[in-house]
C-alpha cells in the first residue's frame, strides 16, 4: 500500500496555478499535527494561559455566582476545549462557587488528539466526582446540527468558547446558536484576541492575504462587539494583558521561529510559501512598535486577550 501523503501533489499544482491570486496559501488548520505543534510552542512562549488563569481566579467566580438558579445540577458546554487545561480551571471555580452541585459537562472538540489529551488530564486529577463528561468529537456546527436534529430541549447554565471562534465559518451565527441554549441566569463566555492586540493590527493590515475565510477567520473581540452592538445584544467585557515572545521569528530558517510564524499568520509553512513581499511586510509589522515592544534584546508581541460575557436573553 502506498503511504498517505498529507499535502499531496495536486495541492501544489493548485498552489502554483493560483499563485497570482489573492489566496494562494494553505491554512495551518488543514494540518492538525503542525497546528498542534505550533499551538504548543505558542503556549510555551506566551503568557496566554497564565493571563486566562488570572482572570478565572479573580473575575470568573463573580460571573458564575448567579448561574443555576438554585438547581442541584448544572449543565456546562465547552466549545473548542483543546486539552482541557483551561476548562478544568473554570470548572474548579464553578465547583467552589456551587459546592454540592453536580455538573454535566459537554465537551465539543473536533481534534481526536486534543480529546485524548483532555481525557488523560481528567484521569490524572482527583476530586472530579461532581463532574460527568460527555465527549463530542465534532465541530461547533456539527454539534448544532446534531442538537437540532435530536430536537434537544436541554439548556445550559454556562457555555464557554475560549480561542475557538477563529475556526468556524460564521462566528456571529455560532454565538447566536449557543446563546439561544442558555438557561435562566446562564452565561456565555467568549475569549479571543483583543482588537487592540498585535493580532488585531496584523489582521487589519493583512486580512485579505492571510485569512482563509472557509476555515479560519481573523476575528477579534472588537469584531464580536461590533456584531453584538449591531444586534442590540448587551454584554460585559474585559481586557487581559498578555505577551508573546516572537524573537525567533526574525532568525531566517529557525525551526521554532517558523512554527510561530505559521501560528501568527495561520498559514501552513508561511516562510516557505508566502511571497517575499508578504513575508517582508508581515515581519516588519510584527516588530513595529504598534504590535511589539523590544525588551532585553527580545521582541515581545502584544497578545492581549478580550473576554466577552453574555447573559441569557430575556
Ligand atoms: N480552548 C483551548 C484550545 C484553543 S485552540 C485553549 O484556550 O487552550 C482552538 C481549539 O478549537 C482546538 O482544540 C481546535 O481543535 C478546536 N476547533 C477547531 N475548529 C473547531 C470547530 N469548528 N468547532 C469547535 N472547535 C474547533
Amino acid at each position: 500500500m502506498k503511504p498517505q501523503i498529507r499535502r499531496s501533489a495536486p495541492v501544489h499544482t493548485n498552489l502554483s496555478r493560483f499563485s497570482a491570486m489573492a489566496l494562494p496559501l494553505m491554512s495551518l488548520v488543514s494540518d492538525d499535527s503542525r497546528y498542534q505543534k505550533s499551538f504548543q510552542l505558542f503556549l510555551e512562549r506566551s503568557s496566554e494561559h497564565q493571563c486566562m488563569r488570572d482572570f478565572i481566579h479573580s473575575r470568573l467566580p463573580d460571573i458564575l455566582a448567579s448561574i443555576g438558579d438554585g438547581k442541584s445540577n448544572l449543565n456546562v458546554i465547552g466549545v473548542g476545549s483543546g486539552a482541557g487545561e483551561i476548562d478544568l480551571e473554570m470548572l474548579s471555580e464553578l465547583h467552589l462557587k456551587h459546592p454540592g452541585v453536580t455538573v454535566d459537562n459537554e465537551v465539543v472538540e473536533p481534534s481526536s488528539q486534543q480529546l485524548h489529551n483532555y481525557k488523560v488530564l481528567v484521569s490524572q486529577k482527583q476530586d472530579l466526582d461532581y463532574l460527568k463528561f460527555t465527549w463530542n468529537k465534532m465541530t461547533a456546527s456539527e454539534f448544532e446540527q446534531h442538537w437540532k436534529a435530536k430536537k434537544m430541549t436541554k439548556k445550559a447554565d454556562f457555555i464557554h468558547m475560549v480561542q475557538m471562534l477563529y475556526y468556524v465559518k460564521d462566528p456571529g451565527a455560532t454565538i447566536t446558536f449557543f446563546h439561544s441554549l442558555l438557561n435562566k441566569n446562564g452565561k456565555l463566555l467568549i475569549i479571543l484576541v483583543s482588537g487592540e492586540s498585535g493580532w488585531g493590527k496584523l489582521w487589519r493590515t493583512y486580512r485579505e492575504q492571510l485569512c482563509n475565510t472557509e476555515i479560519s477567520q481573523c476575528v477579534t473581540t472588537g469584531d464580536i462587539k461590533s456584531f453584538l452592538d449591531s444586534k442590540g445584544v448587551s454584554y460585559q467585557s474585559y481586557e487581559l494583558p498578555s505577551q508573546l515572545d516572537i524573537t525567533e521569528c526574525f532568525t531566517e530558517g529557525d525551526e521554532k521561529g517558523e512554527l510561530l510564524l505559521d501560528f501568527l499568520t495561520e498559514v501552513l509553512d508561511f516562510s516557505k510559501t508566502a511571497s517575499p513581499e508578504l513575508k517582508a511586510g508581515v515581519l516588519e509589522l510584527l516588530q513595529h512598535p504598534s504590535s511589539s515592544v523590544k525588551s532585553n534584546g527580545r521582541v515581545i508581541f502584544n497578545n492581549n486577550l478580550g473576554v466577552i460575557v453574555l447573559d441569557q436573553l430575556c
